[in-house]
């Protein structure tokens, strides 16, 4: 089984110390942003909310590598395999699928609550992002590397399979010191890994299904609803899915449709360019909203230059955006790259 991947791991000790540094300079910049949302809440959120999180789509789509070994939530929930007081249990195939549905359903709702609560609460960002680290720092103790966290309940990693199918580069892995084959397929090892890659059970079929088909129209859905900071009835609190959902159901319907027609390279292409339309719908969007020329005024402001700039500029970028990204995810041939290289297996 080594023998498939490209290459091995060999990180020399000046490597796995740069990395450290560079991991510890990373928390702590996590930390202070962390403080920020809880004792400065308009800085915390418009450092966390409209700068990290709009960089960090175009960081999975191009080098994910370098965020799975930096992440700060990552650092801090794998810190318990690091200094050795993991159980280090293993998970079967159907328990790691259903991790991996679990963490699709936490994205989806999770996301909406941004208009509903944390875009305009820096306290209760924090709150989430506590919530998260305990959930991983807990399962860190228990279970091997990766498995539960990183490549199980983030929910952030049902969008890194979509968007990291053709990353740059594959660079060291700076957690795992030997690979214990924890997660199969390994996310992070598999070259041009991508949603359903070689699902083992219908768990990881059901989860590829949902990010792959419903993100499109998730985040197109996302885009037309307001900031609502101060909601006051359970039905205005559930507005905040309505066009999320709607966008959703629609882009999905249509993955389920055009599938049943597709063969299996067919399919790995369609899947390519649901992943290019999702990121390029992000941007499309995004970018003019961070500088003022957004569906809703100041919602995700960065920077107003609404009259100071022409309104083509935001229309120009965006183009290039999606541009740049179907061109990276589809027109690119697949390089055979993985988002990391995997580890020397541990001698068992
Ligand atoms: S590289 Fe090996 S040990 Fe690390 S997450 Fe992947 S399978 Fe687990």
């Amino acid at each position: 089984m080594a023998t498939s991947f490209k290459s091995v791991n060999q990180l020399s000790s000046t490597s796995i110390l740069i990395w450290r540094l560079v991991q510890g300079v990373v928390w702590l910049i996590g930390a202070t942003i962390f403080s920020c949302l809880v004792f400065y809440p308009t800085l915390g959120t418009l450092l966390f909310w409209n700068i990290l999180i709009p960089i960090a789509p175009a960081l999975i789509v191009v080098a994910l590598g370098v965020w799975r070994n930096v992440c700060p939530l990552a650092t801090t929930n794998l810190l318990p395999r690091h200094f050795g007081c993991s159980k280090r249990k293993r998970l079967s195939q159907n328990q790691s699928g259903k991790l991996n549905l679990i963490s699709v359903l936490a994205f989806f709702i999770i996301v909406p609550l941004r208009h509903a609560v944390f875009n305009t609460n820096g306290v209760a960002t924090a709150a989430l992002i506590f919530s998260l680290a305990m959930v991983g720092f807990i399962a860190g103790f228990f279970y091997e590397w990766k498995s539960v966290w990183c490549s199980g309940l983030c929910p952030v990693h049902p969008v890194e399979k979509l968007y990291g199918s053709n990353v740059l580069m594959s660079i060291p892995n700076a957690h795992c010191g030997e690979c214990q084959n924890c997660v199969i397929p390994c996310p992070d090892s598999t070259p041009n890994m991508f949603p359903n890659a070689f699902g083992k059970s219908r768990f990881h079929n059901i989860s590829g299904w949902l990010i792959t088909g419903g993100l499109p129209g998730f985040i197109w859905g996302w885009f037309h609803v307001p900031d609502q900071a101060g909601l006051s009835s359970v039905s205005s609190f559930l507005s905040v899915y309505e066009f999320p959902i709607m966008g959703f159901a629609i882009t999905l319907l249509l993955f389920t449709i055009i599938t049943t027609f597709l063969n299996d390279s067919n399919k790995r292409v369609l899947i390519q360019v649901y992943a290019a339309a999702s990121v390029s719908c992000y941007y499309w969007f995004r970018i003019p909203s961070l500088i003022g020329f957004g569906n809703f005024e100041s919602d995700g402001l960065l920077i107003n230059l609404k009259g100071i700039i022409p309104s083509w500029i935001p229309l120009g970028i965006s183009i290039c955006t999606t541009l740049f990204f179907f061109f990276w995810l589809i027109i690119r041939k697949p390089n055979n790259n993985s988002w990391l290289i995997r580890p020397e297996f541990a001698n068992k």
